[in-house]
């Protein structure tokens, strides 16, 4: 945090818990409890102490309550994050349960209100227009998932929730039968750094009802027209879909590019495929 803002926090007049700015750190709003509970506790002073002293006021003690309001607020407000944190980490439900001192029932629906919270969250800034926070629809249903999972299984494997795509599929299987053929990674020959939202795929139609994927390359908006028509000048169908959400917070650098077949590599990139053993 910018010491700017540290300042205006220390300066800050709090009177209720509304009048904390949202994330703000917890250490902070305990640094400013400390201080006028200090003032508090000079009240036991005797009259006639030899040190000046600030004696609290009711000022003081109404801040004292604010702030504990507010800490124990923001408390409550972060057990949905750290119960999934702990589940995907691979702690158990009746680990959870535990560590919070709560019946199970109480604790899966805890998790569960907050993910139904968050995801309302992610569809108001949607329909506002607005980059939406909070759960999208993939890691809702991935969190419901975990809200269903049973008392002793560790949440380490695979969620419920998340389907494997077709391609994605496919592609498993080339690997699976021409181990390090099948794919090969190039990139657009723009230069852009901004990481990638999209990813979009250059498919064919056939043989079966998905068709076929031959490259994918990795977009930002900026470049997503740019990379849908690379792919249709090159003679393939853009499938253009949003990046996983796990690839959103470490987004692939845009015009990354990674081919299925050789000559798509040759055909996206306009350089010859490497040699591949
Ligand atoms: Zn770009």
């Amino acid at each position: 945090m910018p010491t700017d803002e540290r300042a205006y926090w220390d300066a800050l007049e709090v009177r209720r818990p509304g009048d904390v700015p949202a994330a703000t750190p917890l250490a902070w709003q305990l640094a400013k409890h400390t201080v006028h509970n200090d003032r508090l506790m000079n009240r036991a002073l005797p009259a006639d102490s030899p040190h000046e002293v600030e004696r609290g006021d009711a000022g003081d003690a109404l801040a004292v309550l604010a702030l504990r309001e507010s800490i124990r607020q923001d408390i409550e407000h972060g057990r949905g994050v750290r119960i999934r944190e702990a589940l995907e980490l691979g702690a158990t439900w009746a680990e959870v349960a535990a560590a919070l001192d709560m019946p199970e029932r109480e604790t899966r629906t805890l998790l569960r209100t907050w993910a139904n919270g968050q995801r309302a969250l992610w569809l108001r800034h949607e329909a506002k227009g607005v980059q939406p926070f909070g759960l999208d629809a993939a890691e809702h249903a991935a969190v419901l998932a975990l809200c269903g999972r049973d008392t002793e299984t560790p949440a380490a494997e695979t969620p419920d929730g998340y389907e494997v795509r077709e391609s994605t599929r496919r592609y498993a299987e080339e690997l699976r039968s021409t181990p390090g053929k099948a794919s090969a990674d190039g990139h657009t020959d723009w230069e852009c750094t901004a990481g990638a939202s999209y990813i979009a795929d250059a498919m064919t139609p056939g043989p079966g009802r998905l068709g076929t994927i031959h490259a994918a390359i990795y977009t930002c908006p900026g470049h997503r027209a740019a990379t849908e028509e690379l792919i249709a000048s090159a003679g393939y169908t853009p499938d253009v879909r949003d990046t996983p959400p796990d690839h959103r917070w470490d987004p692939w650098p845009c015009g990354h590019l990674t081919a299925f077949k050789r000559e798509a590599l040759t055909a996206l990139c306009g350089a010859p495929a490497p040699a591949r053993q």
